[in-house]
């Protein structure tokens, strides 16, 4: 209890008293890896699965018209080639700004190549306890991702990390994380809760409690005020998100905001956000009423793009408002 209230007071020192919901827009639902013990990827045919460009924009209309801050650009490493990914981003950016990057271990010509299109490079690192990360992530080393944030540092973008917790790690293990945060300058930290997979190795465990990961968060906020955290929950532990919030977490990600948008966990969250003493910023509840045509109309995109990605929009509309 005391490190909740001494996290709450550093969170409140160092940042006003708001939260929001932050989405991470996924690309893809291929990965070249597959073999990370705890990822649905792991359970999924080896195939080729990406999504449209329109449906991409239309997401990023939704998110930025809700006040939903893009938490990442993520999928599965090499789902698009190089050119590809690149035009995707220009055009997301576009309606968003630029980007957290979530697509694997970046070397310095493609950092060099996305760069007018992204705010910074996350680094899935998953476990911080190397052994524990050779076990879980046998074909994704860390090594490369430290790299990616020493280039990422050269060329002044902002670096995250991910952390699940629940794979095996334990409290004592928050130190090799703090060495690790102080070592890369880590700007901003991911931490994830176990969900258990159908097919996988943790297909029967437990996800880890709202107190363990509210005490590693509690943690980082305590020893790294201005660092901005990320709590990930799902649309089951809603209840957990009071507790994260005092204990310093910034912003909350991983609800299914659109399939669940309007439902009673997500009025849920904005309560919990009272509670906690926080404003939410943005909506997970309620449509603004603005022209979406016009948000579509004003990107610069070509006319055949406009045209996909209002019907795309039209029908995620159309779900947002009969959930
Ligand atoms: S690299 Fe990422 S997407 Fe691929 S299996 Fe590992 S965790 Fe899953």
């Amino acid at each position: 209890m005391d490190a909740l209230e001494q996290a709450n007071k550093v969170f409140l020192q160092n940042f006003p008293a708001e939260t929001w919901f932050e989405r991470a827009i996924l690309f893809s639902w291929y990965c070249k890896i597959r073999n990370c013990k705890f990822c649905y990827m792991s359970t999924q045919p080896d195939k080729t699965a990406v999504r449209s460009k329109e449906s991409l924009i239309a997401e990023a209309i939704i998110c930025k018209n809700l006040g939903w801050e893009i938490g990442a650009f993520s999928g599965g490493i090499d789902a698009y080639s190089q050119a590809n990914f690149k035009e995707i981003i220009k055009n997301v950016s576009k309606v968003c700004g630029k980007l957290w990057l979530n697509v694997g271990a970046l070397g310095e010509k493609e950092i060099k190549e996305y760069l007018p299109y992204t705010k910074g490079v996350v680094a899935s690192i998953e476990a911080i306890n190397p052994k524990l990360h050779d076990f879980v992530c046998p074909s994704k080393p860390a090594a490369p991702y430290e790299n990616m944030l020493d280039i990422a540092g050269k060329y002044n973008l902002k670096k995250a990390m991910t952390m699940i917790l629940g794979l095996g790690e334990t409290i004592e293990d928050f130190e090799l994380l703090k060495d690790f945060i102080e070592k890369h300058k880590i700007d901003k930290i991911y931490f994830y809760s176990l969900n258990p997979q159908k097919g996988t190795i943790f297909e029967s465990r437990e996800m880890p409690s709202a107190e363990y990961q509210a005490e590693w968060i509690a943690r980082t906020r305590i020893a790294f005020p201005k660092i901005e955290i990320l709590a990930g929950i799902w649309l089951n532990k809603v209840d957990r998100v009071p507790l994260l919030l005092k204990a310093g977490a910034n912003s909350i990600s991983k609800f299914p905001a659109l399939k669940a948008f309007g439902s009673k966990e997500a009025k849920a969250i904005e309560q919990s956000a009272k509670e906690a003493g926080r404003k939410f910023k943005g909506s997970l509840t309620k449509l603004p009423k603005i022209n979406w045509k016009d948000e579509v109309e004003k990107l610069e995109l070509d006319e055949i793009l406009k045209e996909k990605v209002n019907k795309k929009l039209n029908s995620y509309l159309s779900m947002l408002t009969h959930t």
